[in-house]
Parts: C-alpha cells; sequence; structure tokens
C-alpha cells in the first residue's frame, strides 16, 4: 500500500505517507528480482493463481503517480492499481487540506484513461474520501455505490475494485461493496492474502516513508513466514 511518491514536502501534516522516488524503485527492482508478478486485483481468482502474484496499490490518485512511479513500473514491467477519488478527479487531496495540509494535484481523467490504456488499473476510493464508518447508509451508497457508477460513466471501463478511505468501515459498507458489484475491496489491516482471505476485506502491507530496503525485505518476510 503506498498513497504518494514524492519527496516530503515541508510542513506536510503527513509525512510518512510520502515515499520517495529513488526508495520506491529500489523497493520495485527487489520485488522484480525475486521473480514477483505484479497483478490486476480485478478478478482475486485469477491473481492467486498467478506465479508469485504481488499487487502494488496506491491511495488517492496523486499525479506522481503518473510523474514518478509509472516511469519506473514500466521499466520494470510491472503494473500497479490506483484507487481514485471520484469527485476530486483533477483537483486536490480537500479531504486533507481542509485539515491545513498542503495541496497535492490527483490526476485528472485523460492521465487516468491513458494510463489504463496501458494496462493499469483503477478502482474506487469513494467520492469524497469519507470516513464509511462514521457515515449513515445513504451516504455510504452515495460513496461506493455512486461512485462507481460515476467513474464508469466518466472513464468508459469497468471499475471492480474498491479501497476503504483510512482503512474505515462496517458491515454496511461491506454488504454495499458487494451490492454494487465490485469483485474486492482493499482495507489497511496489515498482512498476506490468501484463498480464504475475504476479498472484500483483503489485507495490505503499508509501505511509508521509513520503510528503507531492510525494512521492507523484512516486512515482505514477514508477511510471506507468518502472514501478517
Ligand atoms: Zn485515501
Amino acid at each position: 500500500m503506498y498513497h504518494k511518491i514524492s519527496e516530503v514536502i515541508p510542513g506536510s501534516l503527513y509525512p510518512g505517507l510520502s515515499v520517495p522516488p529513488r526508495l520506491f524503485e529500489r523497493q520495485m527492482r527487489f520485488i522484480a528480482s525475486r521473480g514477483f508478478q505484479s497483478v490486476r486485483l480485478e478478478n482475486p481468482t485469477v491473481a492467486f493463481h498467478s506465479e508469485k502474484p504481488i499487487s502494488i496499490t496506491f491511495d488517492d490518485g496523486y499525479q506522481d503517480f503518473a510523474d514518478a512511479a509509472v516511469p519506473i513500473l514500466d521499466r520494470l514491467r510491472m503494473i500497479g492499481t490506483v484507487f481514485l477519488v471520484n469527485d476530486l478527479i483533477g483537483k486536490t487531496n480537500e479531504w486533507d487540506t481542509q485539515l491545513g495540509d498542503h495541496p497535492a494535484v490527483l490526476m485528472e481523467d485523460q492521465t487516468i484513461l491513458d494510463l489504463a490504456n496501458k494496462g493499469f488499473e483503477f478502482g474506487s476510493h469513494t467520492r469524497t474520501h469519507v470516513h464509511l464508518d462514521q457515515s449513515d447508509e445513504n451516504v455510504q451508497r452515495e460513496e461506493i455505490v455512486d461512485s462507481k457508477k460515476r467513474l464508469e460513466e466518466t472513464l468508459g471501463f469497468p471499475i471492480q475494485t474498491f479501497c476503504y478511505p483510512y482503512g474505515g468501515y462496517n458491515t454496511t459498507s461491506v454488504n454495499l461493496v458487494k451490492e454494487a458489484g465490485y469483485s474486492c475491496a482493499v482495507t489497511t489491516r496489515k498482512g498476506l492474502n490468501t484463498e480464504s482471505t475475504d476479498r472484500f476485506q483483503l489485507n495490505r502491507i503499508a509501505i511509508r516513508n521509513d520503510t528503507l530496503m531492510p525494512i521492507f525485505v523484512y516486512k515482505l518476510w514477514r508477511a510471506f513466514r507468518l502472514g501478517k
């Protein structure tokens, strides 16, 4: 689980969410050198049956994904899955700037379409980046069900995967994700996924600004050996 692929902007409220491009490149080279295949999440059964599957995810849809991450992934013939905040496409991360954080630009439609044509996967991260677990069912429906419809109308391809903002969700959220027709959803719960993991509550491994190479390797080892 990545967010921004960028240097930390001084004064940022969440410096941990920015992984510098050079560190990201080393992490991707490590994954590639160990024979992992980066997979799309849209069909988890297919993903699980790939050889050494790994899913590289990027929350929020920052422009730095296109600028910094894609060239590295392209060089290594890898792909990634990006979770978009529908109502803020082409704008900035208003859910953070409202709290006083620096604005970060989010990708616009055409950038997303170009990357989708190259094989990158796009999923929904709601319409406005809300705390679903603190929202009533009507709001959750707009954020989960409507975001899928709107993204599909705007982009013209199916949106199959969902990501709970802040890792916050409840039973209503999971039910709405299923009702909307998504094939899977990712959380911020730590760990490896197996075929018995609930595909609407998939685990991830958080990679942060301070996840230097020894820690990165340890995190992968821990997930594959201990399952968490
Ligand atoms: Zn997010």
